[in-house]
């Protein structure tokens, strides 16, 4: 029996790509990029989604994705990792994910360049901000930025692309909306100081639109792609 929750893959894209065109085209701007989540996913449904066309796919525990990079190995896909990152990991994440969107602290900048393998391209990283949730420990402090962003470009393993929030989920849009704007200010500040810095990471399947409409250049899209996650999966990161 077919599972009724999942959507089919080529339509769940599409219809997680078509607002994303269509808000490019109104601001006059490059299409975000879309990240597909595949926490909680199986392999198989990884394949159907990279066999419907998308190439990127974001993963939060080291432990779980090691074997759906391993059997997907070779399909051109690419992998970051989205979820707090323990230091006692770094040295997996730094051999096996092309991108790590959560460094938030100095520890992990040396740990990861120093696990990246010799030849091997730069890892790509991204500073996690911690812009407006109170109660989560991950993602540095807005001043934080500048001495991390420093440290990280000091480091010939590591290539800086820019920064990933997830603001608290206010049931208030428009709250979400002010820490996505602060997050474009720290940004652009960023930018301002640092060649190459060209991802904005933020917005994920229920405000994709408005992080888009506030500068994110890429959104991390999970249940929108694959169904819902059951619940007892969401531990925390
Ligand atoms: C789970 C997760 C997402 C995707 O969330 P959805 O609401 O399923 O789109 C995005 N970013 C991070 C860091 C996540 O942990």
């Amino acid at each position: 029996m077919p599972e009724p929750s999942l959507p089919d893959p080529s339509s769940a894209l599409g219809a997680v790509l078509l607002p994303i065109e269509n808000v490019a085209t109104r601001m006059n701007r490059p299409a975000a990029r879309l990240l597909a989540v595949s926490k909680t996913r199986s392999t198989g449904e990884v394949a159907a989604l990279a066999d419907a066309g998308q190439q990127a796919f974001g993963e939060n525990y080291v432990q779980e994705a090691l074997p759906k990079i391993e059997a997907l190995r070779g399909r051109g896909l690419e992998w970051h990792l989205i979820g707090h990152l323990q230091s006692n990991k770094a040295d997996l994440a730094a051999r096996h994910f092309d991108w790590v969107q959560s460094l938030d602290r100095a520890k992990l900048v040396t740990a990861l360049a120093r696990h990246r393998p010799a030849g091997a391209p730069p890892l790509n990283v991204l500073v996690q901000v911690n812009i407006d949730d109170e109660t989560s420990k991950h993602g540095c402090l807005p001043g934080d930025v500048p001495a991390l962003a420093k440290a990280i470009e000091a480091e010939p393993s590591l290539r800086l692309r820019g920064l990933m929030a997830i603001p608290a989920p206010h049931a208030d849009m428009t709250r979400r909306r002010d820490a996505f704007r602060a997050m474009h200010a720290l940004f652009e500040a960023l930018q301002a100081g640092h060649a190459g810095i060209d991802t904005l990471s933020m917005g994920m399947s229920e405000d994709f639109v408005p992080a888009i409409e506030e500068g994110a250049t890429m959104v991390r899209i999970g249940s929108a792609l694959f169904g819902a996650r059951p619940a007892k999966t969401e531990g925390p990161a």
